[in-house]
């Protein structure tokens, strides 16, 4: 699934409206200076391993695609910037799936990285992968099982993660899909 880039959260938002109801959407801000959207394969409800490159019909949430894109969105950035970057802000439609989730995202491996079940576990990894790089997550909405705990029991699954919701108050001024409170 091809990522999109944008030179501003105000059109990487825009676009992530645009995207069908039923997708979650990923938009990652390096240093706030470009901004990436990926989004889920619409499936997710499909059982089949997935397989980066060839995702038809196949279960890929979008964070398995940010893993995989990472590469590339880093290239890109470096083209653009000349340099590394220093931070990456993930801004989430919903909160990423938990192995307490029934269709917790399977399993991959990426450039010779075992990643476990869940997007949770995939992403913690990374960030440790990328350590050099200073990461943050805000979601909107409490994704399957999160949905029954608190935001401040979810908050301290993710750890020393800088991890948060968003309001309606505090968006960014950029709501993304499905923000209607
Ligand atoms: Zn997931």
């Amino acid at each position: 699934m091809p990522f999109t880039t944008h030179a501003s959260l105000t059109a990487a938002c825009t676009a992530a409206q645009a995207a069908a109801h039923h997708v979650i959407t990923l938009v990652a801000g390096l240093d706030g200076h470009r901004y990436y959207l990926v989004t889920s394969t619409p499936d997710l409800g499909a059982t089949a391993p997935y397989v980066h490159g060839a995702v038809a019909g196949q279960s890929a949430h979008a964070e398995m695609h940010f893993i995989c894109d990472w590469p590339e969105i880093l290239r890109d950035f470096r083209t653009s910037a000349g340099r590394l970057p220093k931070r990456c802000e993930l801004f989430l439609s919903h909160s990423p799936c938990r192995n307490e989730d029934d269709r917790a995202s399977p399993p991959m491996t990426v450039s010779g990285v075992d990643y476990g079940t869940s997007c949770k576990d995939k992403l913690t990894l990374f960030f440790r992968k990328n350590g050099s790089i200073r990461f943050s997550l805000r979601y909107w909405l409490r994704f399957a099982s999160a949905e029954a705990i608190t935001g401040e029991q979810l908050r301290a699954n993710f750890g020393e993660l800088d991890f948060g919701r968003m309001t309606p108050e505090n968006n960014y001024g950029n709501p993304l899909p499905r923000i209607t409170a």
